[in-house]
């Protein structure tokens, strides 16, 4: 049917459990890849150069953008993310479904190349919840958390720029409902017309 990839991104507030949803999502669909962002923020406990992140210089970081190499690139908290275009580019016209997640300025410029793509935004059950998922990470700094959830309550108002609410209640229904959305996305008219023209209209 449709030969390309499926471009779904995925927002969400910081804590929300995006990660979590998106790996598990993974780990049944071999067919979808995630795509490993660039960044400038320091590296967590654990978190591995070319797994997790590219993590770059901010001269490094700005060269890449001189050069075009994003698809989408913003600062979050005061360190810049981007999405390296080349290899996300490559998956998608190799027929994978490719995740992106990242935060809304990047996800609008996304949707302004590519309008194409699915554009999710994962919410928390409640707001007092999601306070409680950033502490309970136990990673971040108090004055880090206050800014993330500010960040956060700045990012629900771009809500109305996605196709797709997502709350992640538990994880397994979240991925479940991750599911349908592409299926149901991979079944569109849009996706399938070519083939459905040459095949039974001609
Ligand atoms: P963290 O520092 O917690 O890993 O990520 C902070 C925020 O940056 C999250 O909302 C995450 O989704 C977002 N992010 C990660 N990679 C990218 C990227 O390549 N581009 C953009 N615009 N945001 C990203």
């Amino acid at each position: 049917m449709s030969k390309k990839g499926l471009l779904l991104v995925i927002s969400g507030p910081s804590g929300v459990g995006k990660g979590t949803v998106c790996g598990e999502y993974l780990k049944l669909h071999p067919e979808c890849s995630l795509s490993v962002s660039a960044t400038t923020r320091s590296p967590r406990e654990g978190e591995v150069d070319g797994v997790n992140y590219h993590f770059l210089t901010q001269e490094d970081f700005k060269e890449r953008i001189a050069q075009d190499g994003f698809l989408e690139h913003a600062i979050f908290c005061e360190n810049y993310y981007g999405t390296p275009k080349d290899a996300v580019m490559k998956m998608l016209d190799e027929g994978k479904d490719v995740i992106l997640e990242i935060e809304v300025q990047g996800a609008l410029q996304v949707r302004s190349h590519y309008p194409e793509g699915v554009f999710i935004f994962v919410l928390p059950p409640s707001m007092e919840e999601l306070e409680n998922r950033l502490r309970g990470r136990g990673t971040e700094t108090e004055e880090v958390i206050a800014k993330r959830l500010d960040r956060a309550k700045a990012e629900f108002k771009f809500i109305e720029k996605y196709n797709y609410v997502l709350t992640n209640d538990t994880v397994e229904n979240a991925v479940e409902r991750l599911g349908a959305i592409v299926n149901a996305e991979k079944c569109l008219l849009s996706r399938n017309y070519s083939y459905v023209k040459d095949e039974f209209i001609k």
